[in-house]
């Protein structure tokens, strides 16, 4: 299906309020669907999606996913997003995150059956845990500590995938999961705990820059726009069940740390903190699969990513009175 064939379309993005919700909003009203945004603002915020307000074909129904949603309209796709993602934002909130990917998931399959529409879920490489094959193909089913503090977050997505399996076996919905691998970019919040801003607001600010661990661990991360076209490309495909979208170009933290000070011109040092319980040592993601039926592969390399990102950050999170001033004009 070409992404052409999007438009008018009606799409139920959850979580839409939050780092990839909010850009996958601005794709899809760009390809002229309907876009329906759902978010509590647990982890979210108006301000990612406050340009879209107003548009024609951009709708915010601020709504808790785990609890019941009537929607009167026909609805092509429901995306379900909607999840605290940061390990800072799931130790704070771990009962919302059982709930949003166990009670959230079920209600929006159950607004996928009845509208028959497909049914996207924003799945995640820590269905892998601690992984024992590397790089990380979907057929790997993961090594994870179901009681950990990070359980709350790998187990809730693990259920939703089955949960969503189930519904498609059951009840014949169409269902794609998209197993995401750590998504940098624009509009993250510099305290939620991911890498990629702390290292970012911390370098801006020729502070020292927090690595957790011997810095040894690695990470493959991707850039936000590969992710969204990625993400598109699924929900257009008639591929069912899991696939890995994800840069395989994987660096140490403290290689990431580095090339984020050099690219800040920082006068920043690195500082270690006790690594925290179940971390990951490797990530990577094997693309094949998404090579294979969707023709995707990353496109935006570190360099170019991070340097958006940061003048992202220099401009909205070190100078947000420079953000209100521009409003007030
Ligand atoms: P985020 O915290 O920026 O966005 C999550 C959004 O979900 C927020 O706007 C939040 O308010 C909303 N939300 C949470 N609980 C809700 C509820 N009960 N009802 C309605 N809205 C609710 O996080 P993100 O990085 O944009 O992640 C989005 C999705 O992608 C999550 O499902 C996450 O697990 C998945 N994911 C993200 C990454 C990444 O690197 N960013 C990696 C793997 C998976």
């Amino acid at each position: 299906m070409k992404s052409s064939l999007i438009k008018n379309k009606r799409i139920l993005i959850t979580g839409g309020a939050g780092f990839l919700g909010s850009h996958l909003c601005d794709r899809f009203v760009q390809l002229g669907a309907n876009v329906v945004c759902l978010d509590n603002f647990l982890t979210g915020s108006l301000s990612n999606i406050e340009h879209l307000i107003g548009r024609p074909n951009f709708q915010f129904i601020q709504h808790d996913v785990t609890r019941d949603f009537y929607f009167s309209k026909n609805v092509f796709a429901v995306l379900h997003f909607a999840s605290p993602a940061s390990p800072l934002d799931y130790l704070k909130f771990p009962i919302q995150t059982l709930k949003v990917g166990a009670i959230g998931t079920h209600k929006m399959l159950g607004v996928a059956k009845a509208k028959k529409a497909r049914f996207l879920l924003a799945s995640t490489s820590e269905v892998y845990g601690d992984p024992e094959v590397h790089p990380q193909p979907e057929s790997y089913w993961g090594n994870v500590n179901p009681v950990g503090p990070r359980g709350v977050y790998d187990e809730a997505k693990r259920y939703a995938e089955a949960l969503a399996m189930a519904y498609h076996r059951t009840h014949g919905v169409e269902v794609r999961i998209v197993r995401i691998f750590n998504t940098y970019g624009p509009r993250m919040r510099n305290n939620d705990g991911r890498a990629i801003p702390a290292f970012v607001s911390q370098a801006l600010g020729n502070k020292p820059v927090t690595i957790f661990g011997d810095g040894k661990q690695t990470r493959s991360f991707t850039y936000i726009d590969d992710e969204v076209d990625g993400i598109v490309r699924l929900l257009l495909s008639s591929h069912v069940g899991p696939v890995n979208i994800g840069n395989p170009r994987e660096m140490t933290v403290a290689q990431c740390a580095k090339a984020i000070i050099k690219a800040c011109k920082s006068k920043s040092r690195l500082v270690y903190k006790p690594l925290p319980v179940d971390d990951p040592k490797i990530r990577q993601p094997n693309i094949a699969l998404a090579k294979k039926v969707l023709g995707w592969v990353p496109t935006v390399s570190f360099d170019e990513g991070i340097e958006t990102t940061i003048e992202w950050f220099r401009l909205h999170r070190l100078t947000p009175h420079l953000k209100n001033l521009k409003k007030r004009k």
